[in-house]
């Protein structure tokens, strides 16, 4: 088995205790993971802490220690993916696409520009605005893209000139780990301190009296627990939380056309995508079709190990989130949901649940009024428009949702109507670095991504010189 290691202060640090991670594509465990001692998480808070002064008086360096770090993700994304895809469980392509997007967010934050604003230049005086770095950050990330998530946050908070200590979410630790020790080469120590274990080892990092800022994606729950723990130092938040995105079809919109993309929306990842499409309003004129449309597509999907060639959707990626959406399933076919495709968990070892659409839906059903992150999609029948606007504003998520239609000018005005942080048009889960994303209402506190991302790693500073 394999030796992973965390990195605290540039070095590898050796695990007291270890936990077992599982290949959810077994159900069995594969390997093993450091499990941080509170010494651990202590001589990682303070490595970070050391490594502040430098870091943060050279900004050339930086920008340069970005570029380098693209430059390893790029290199060592096939070994890397193959870690992820054993924890993770997507397929390889898509694992070590995802190393490589880790890759591309560090080299677009390394030419993004840290603004200094100069608001007045008078006889009276010189005023200008800064971003100074918030200090120590913790960050924190869930299971279902570890690396890509940990970038966003990585990226951006090097750059400002903060240092970071790194937790992934137990599930998926390993490929974090390594993570840390290829860019071992490229950071100076204690700039990237990268530290494994259950989650009481987030609960240590954000009582934790080091850090000024946690920058935490996960769920609504723990991103709630995560606020009060950081209320009492008045550590900055940002918070991206779960989402229950909504799609609707207008009249105009043509199923056979848009079912590949809203299909690929909803399933990317097994649906375990916090902006993947979770819910589909589609009006009575084009019910059938749709439903029909997208069964075809979850039962031409082809499921397996994501280690295998030519597997697009591989296990759920844990047992309680597959029992989760099989209880969600279930639920709601004993209500009278009809099962158009998949409905079930598929009879071999590990997390495995058959891509799945649902027609029918009673009202109340919590697969849709939830988030089930999984393979299973409620597709929910309109009469109007503003009945499908109120419908799908009526919850407390605000991740981000889609309008599709004919009329693209007419789907952008619907669009306008959801309260949500991101709404996209015949189109969704279209991503990129320089676009802020971050949620409405449960769904999240700050953004990332784009300048906005860098600013919430920074606090303004004004610098006021007197003239006369
Ligand atoms: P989770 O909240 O269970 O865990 C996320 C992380 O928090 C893990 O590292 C976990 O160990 C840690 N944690 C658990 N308890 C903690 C505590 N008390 N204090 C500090 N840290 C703690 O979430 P998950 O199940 O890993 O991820 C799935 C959720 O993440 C979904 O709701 C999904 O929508 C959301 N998500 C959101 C975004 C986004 O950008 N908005 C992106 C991806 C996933």
């Amino acid at each position: 088995m394999p030796e992973h290691t965390m990195t605290i202060a540039g070095r590898p640090a050796p695990a007291e205790a270890t936990f077992g991670v599982i290949n959810p594509a077994t159900g069995e465990v594969a390997e093993v993971a450091p499990d941080a001692t509170r010494a651990q998480l202590d001589a990682a808070m303070h490595a970070a802490h050391a490594a502040l002064p430098a870091w943060r008086g050279d900004e050339d360096a930086r920008r340069k220690a970005l570029l380098a770090a693209a430059d390893v993700l790029y290199s060592r994304a096939a070994e890397i993916g193959r870690i992820l895809t054993l924890e993770q469980g997507k397929p390889l392509r898509e694992a070590t696409g995802e190393v490589k997007g880790a890759g591309a967010w560090m080299k677009y934050y390394a030419g993004v520009e840290i603004p200094r604003e100069v608001i007045q230049d008078d006889a009276r005086a010189r005023v200008e605005v800064v971003r100074r770095p918030v200090g120590v950050v913790a960050a924190i990330t869930p299971w279902n893209f570890p690396l890509l998530l940990a970038a966003w946050k990585i990226a951006p908070a090097l750059l400002a000139g903060n240092t970071i200590v790194l937790k992934p979410s137990p599930y998926t630790p390993l490929s974090s780990l390594k993570l840390g020790e290829v860019l071992r080469e490229v950071l100076p120590p204690g700039v990237l301190n990268v530290v494994s274990g259950g989650d009481d080892l987030g609960a240590w990092m954000t009582g934790h009296p080091v850090p000024r800022k946690i920058s935490f994606t996960g769920s609504v729950a723990t991103g709630k627990r995560v606020a009060l723990a950081a209320a009492p130092d008045l550590k900055r938040v940002t918070l991206e939380l779960g989402g229950n995105d909504p799609a609707i079809l207008l009249p105009d919109a043509d199923p056979a056309a848009v079912a590949d993309r809203l299909f690929g929306a909803a399933f990317l990842n097994n649906g375990q995508t916090c902006s993947a499409v979770k819910r589909v309003y589609a009006p009575a004129s084009l019910y059938d079709a749709v439903v029909e449309a997208l069964a075809e597509r979850a039962r031409a999907a082809k499921v397996g190990d994501g280690m295998t060639e030519g597997v697009q959707y591989g296990p759920v990626n844990n047992r309680p989130q597959f029992e989760r959406v099989t209880d969600l399933v279930a639920e709601a076919v004993a209500g009278g949901a009809r099962v158009a495709a998949g409905g079930e968990p598929l009879d071999r070892p590990g997390y495995f649940f058959a891509p799945t659409i649902l027609a029918d839906v009673p009202a109340g059903s919590r697969v849709v009024d939830e988030e089930q992150f999984g393979p299973a999609l409620p597709v929910v029948r309109y009469d109007d428009v503003d009945e499908a606007v109120a419908r799908a504003n009526g919850t407390h998520f605000g991740l981000s949702g889609s309008v599709w239609g004919g009329d693209a000018e007419r789907a952008a005005q619907v669009a306008s109507r959801l309260e949500c942080g991101t709404v996209w048009v015949n189109t969704h889960l279209a991503l990129a670095p320089h676009q802020p994303f971050g949620g409405f209402k449960w769904s999240g506190v700050g953004v990332e991504n784009g300048p906005w991302g860098l600013y919430g790693f920074t606090d303004i500073q004004v610098l006021h010189t007197a003239k006369s």
